[in-house]
């Protein structure tokens, strides 16, 4: 049908390094509690298997934007995390295969309504308000990849003070194991982006601040919250 009644949405796009087009974004995945000593700092056992959970393809925040401070919550947490982006269909895919779905990865932040998180967990209630919130899921420009995940330190600074330094090989779930399962569970396509999760650290932010994050080999991101 080429005509809509209202019109349609504009597709978010996240730029590419080195390239003109940009990466268009179908669907975002994160990974829960994917590193050890965070699991333990949100109350977590180290036997809980990871899960996923989902934000809306526009929560996207890329490269030149600042998020805004959303509404109804009083403890806005960063999580950095390192961002798959998926290029290839793939559904059951084998973890010897699922690198071959990897168009490339960026540097990512999940950012999460912690207070309402926590009130959800108490009461068995669904997450989307904590985490799939607009501009929610900040994001660098991605990098093409080929080849082994990335495996560096993983590190976001607010106003300057490191607050969350790790390294990505110390997730419990890597990168194949991750895009595997997700695989089973949806039929993957190009422009899906899975956040793989983020290491101990997990803080406040309020509005002003200056947000920068790193991952070793893919590169960086910044932004204000306004
Ligand atoms: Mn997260």
């Amino acid at each position: 049908m080429a005509e809509f009644v209202i019109a349609p949405a504009p597709v978010p796009v996240v730029p590419v390094e080195g390239e003109t087009a940009g990466f268009p974004v179908r669907r975002i995945l994160c990974v829960g509690r994917n590193y050890a000593a965070h699991r333990r700092e949100m109350g977590g056992d180290d036997r809980d298997p990871p899960f996923f959970f989902t934000k809306p393809a526009d929560a996207v925040v890329p490269p030149g934007r600042d998020p805004a401070y959303p509404s109804r919550t009083a403890n806005l947490h960063h999580e950095i995390e390192l961002v798959v982006a998926i290029g290839m269909q793939g559904r059951d895919v084998a973890v010897g295969d699922a690198l071959g779905l990897v168009y490339g990865y960026a540097v990512g932040v999940d950012l999460t309504r912690r207070d309402l998180q926590n009130a959800a967990k108490d009461k068995g209630q669904p997450w989307d308000a904590s985490k799939g919130f607009d501009d929610s899921a900040p994001i660098s420009a991605i990098r093409r990849w080929q080849g082994p995940a990335p495996q560096g330190r993983i590190a976001i600074a607010v106003n300057g003070a490191i607050r969350q330094d790790g390294v990505v090989s110390d997730m419990i779930w890597n990168v194949a194991e991750i895009v595997s399962e997700a695989s089973k569970l949806w039929a993957l396509a190009p422009g899906d982006l899975i956040y793989t999760g983020t290491p101990e650290g997990v803080g406040p932010l309020v509005r002003g601040d200056r947000v920068e994050g790193e991952i070793e080999g893919v590169g960086s991101l910044s932004f204000t919250v306004t």
